[in-house]
């Protein structure tokens, strides 16, 4: 993917670039430190059981604006409140996914479990939603906050921002408020300007003009401002909600202890504050003890469902591990789909019963979210036995259709949030939160689409209902992937606008690269996690449950960390009024 030169700049936690001899040092430190503390990976070129890789990360955190984290975290309740009242919404779900079915075989074969479970009855009511909402800073908002950001635009000889950038800041409009959690649109709008938004445009043209920095050796305009007011930095966008094995549970957690080092033996110990708190890992697990406890068996045990091969092991492992220390009663088994055809069945009250008569009082899904999980009809019938259980689904199969990406873009339009928000402050900051979602059903806004697709490629991503990375299409590739699909399999996907967030720089570490790493161009999709345990008619618990940063050079369409492209990393939080590092 291209990067727009204009692509305005986050400041950094630390001055960079390190010294050569320190940087080396702590590189190597923070490897041992990574892989003995458990930030690691099972190594897919080299794959053994037998031994870890560290996963890749991001030496030094990125920074990422304090207020736009902090309405992420406050929102998140009302998003899995939004995500549970659509999972419970069989109308809702059935429409949306009509045009989908004829065409994708994979969320048909989901579908059709649905369906029978609705026709027998749901045998356990309550569902456990362990939802991660993903999202990315958007720099073509006009809110930008003139103190943290830097341009890379060339600079001019007086160090000035190139006028791109100091327009794109300086046409900004306000902000929505709402609940203390709303976002700012991500295009400028009509509406009237409020005196203070007046005001700080002003600042904002009068700063760029002034002022100059110096970063990573290249010469960029900045803006420095002390008697400004304090400003949102940036708006977010929602990238996708995960209803389905949300990764990083554990791994969010170990970036910032593994950062966390990195900074203190670098001398900065001061930074840390700065690094907010994350109990992704124990949030999590203690939802799966709190639907543990609804089933209320004392000899019941927590199951995982795993891939037949986990790379990814410590970010389960440590899962386990947690509910085995804390909660030493309850037993945790793990298995795939596959072992569970072989050897799950029902008891007499329909509960899930593996071999040795365990009975299963929480599924934990890792795998079926993808079609490669599913080798034969057999699993798909584990899958159909373990819904038709007693036991608690996370997720459940009415959450996962919730997940897709059609419901998704049938969510961000306005009329239909309404039907699953009742107060119209949620309403307006959970709406803000949607870049545009378009519809590529074979119909008059579905054709729409898709001539726009075709004229201006480079402003969309494609997507199909797929899950785990990899599967989308990109900007120029789009024409020739939508032209050889039918009108029809066209529904089979939906269409989004590219999400363009700023840039930071830092130092990438990948097992088996170069030493020293050098500097790159980054950018970051952090996700919130959130539990919701209840059923159709209560929520019982509802809570955020920490964070995870991922992060991926800027020229790359896609950062799964599994996958390889992306790096771990913990957002460091910065304020409109910090002093520059630079
Ligand atoms: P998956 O379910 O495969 O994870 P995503 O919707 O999360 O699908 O897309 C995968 C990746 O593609 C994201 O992590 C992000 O890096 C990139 N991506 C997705 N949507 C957008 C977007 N609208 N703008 C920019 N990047 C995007
Ligand atoms: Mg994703």
């Amino acid at each position: 993917m291209s990067v727009d030169p204009n692509t305005p700049v986050l400041r950094n936690c630390i001055r960079l670039p390190l010294p050569e001899d320190e940087l080396i040092e702590v590189t190597a430190k923070a490897k041992d430190y990574a892989i003995m503390h458990g930030a690691a990976m099972r190594s897919k070129s080299n794959f053994s059981e037998d031994s870890l890789n560290f996963a890749p990360f991001v030496l030094v955190p990125s920074s990422f604006p304090r207020k736009e984290f902090e309405k992420a975290v406050a929102l998140q309740p009302i998003i899995n409140r939004l995500m549970h009242n659509v999972a419970h919404d069989e109308e809702f779900i059935t429409t949306t996914l009509a045009e989908t079915i004829k065409v994708d075989e994979f969320t048909a074969n989901l579908f059709n479990i649905y369906r029978k479970v609705l026709a027998h009855g749901f045998t356990q009511r309550t569902s456990l939603g362990m939802l991660r909402s993903d999202l990315m800073l958007e720099s073509g908002c006009p809110e930008l906050s003139p103190k943290a950001l830097l341009w890379r635009g060339e600079a001019d000889e007086d160090g000035q921002a190139t006028a791109a950038a100091a327009v794109a800041v300086a046409a900004g409009t306000g902000s929505g408020g709402g609940v203390g959690v709303g976002v700012c649109g991500g295009k400028p709008r009509a509406k009237a300007k409020t005196m203070e938004e007046e005001e700080d445009e002003a600042a904002v043209k009068r700063n760029v003009q002034l002022s100059r920095a110096t970063v990573s050796g290249v010469s960029t305009s900045t803006v420095a401002s002390k008697d400004r007011k304090a400003a949102a930095y940036c708006c977010w966008k929602q990238v996708e909600i995960n209803t389905i094995a949300s990764g990083f549970g554990h791994l969010g957690p170990a970036s910032k202890t593994v950062q966390s080092f990195v900074l203190r033996e670098l001398g900065h110990a001061d930074k840390l504050p700065n690094m907010p708190h994350n109990n992704a890992l124990a949030g999590l697990c203690d939802g799966m003890v709190k639907a543990w406890d609804i089933y209320a068996k004392p000899q019941s045990v927590i199951l995982f469902i795993i891939e037949d091969v986990s790379y990814n092991i410590c970010d389960q492992r440590f899962h386990e591990f947690y509910i085995r220390e804390t909660y030493p009663h309850i037993k945790v088994l793990r298995r795939t789909l596959t072992d569970v055809h072989r050897e799950g069945k029902l008891g007499l009250n329909k509960e899930l019963l593996l071999s040795g008569g365990l009975e299963v009082a929480v599924i934990y899904f890792r795998a079926g979210y993808e079609p490669g999980h599913y080798h034969s009809q057999d699993e798909w019938d584990a899958r159909y036995l373990m819904e038709t259980s007693l036991a608690i689904k996370c997720p459940s199969i009415q959450y996962h259709l919730a997940g897709t990406k059609k419901v998704q873009q049938a969510l961000a339009q306005p009329a239909v949030l309404e039907r699953f928000i009742n107060d119209p402050e949620e309403m307006k900051a959970v709406g803000k939160i949607f870049t545009g979602l378009y519809s590529l059903d074979d119909n008059e806004a579905g054709n729409a689409s898709y001539e726009m697709a075709l004229r201006t490629p480079e402003k969309f991503v494609l997507k199909p209902q797929r899950e785990g990375g990899g599967n989308n299409v990109y900007g120029v590739d789009i024409p020739d992937a939508l032209k050889r699909m039918s009108r029809v399999e066209r529904s089979a996907w939906i269409l989004m606008d590219l999400i363009h967030p700023p840039l930071t720089k830092g130092y990438m570490v990948r097992p088996g690269a170069e030493m020293p790493p050098t500097i790159v161009d980054m950018v970051s999709e952090l996700g919130i996690f959130g539990v919701v345990i209840g059923d159709a008619d209560h929520i019982i618990h509802n809570y955020q449950a920490g964070h995870m940063l991922r992060t991926k050079l800027s020229t790359a369409n896609e950062g799964g960390v599994a996958a390889g492209l992306g790096a771990l990393d913990s957002p460091y939080l910065i304020d409109s009024d910090d002093e520059d590092e630079n």
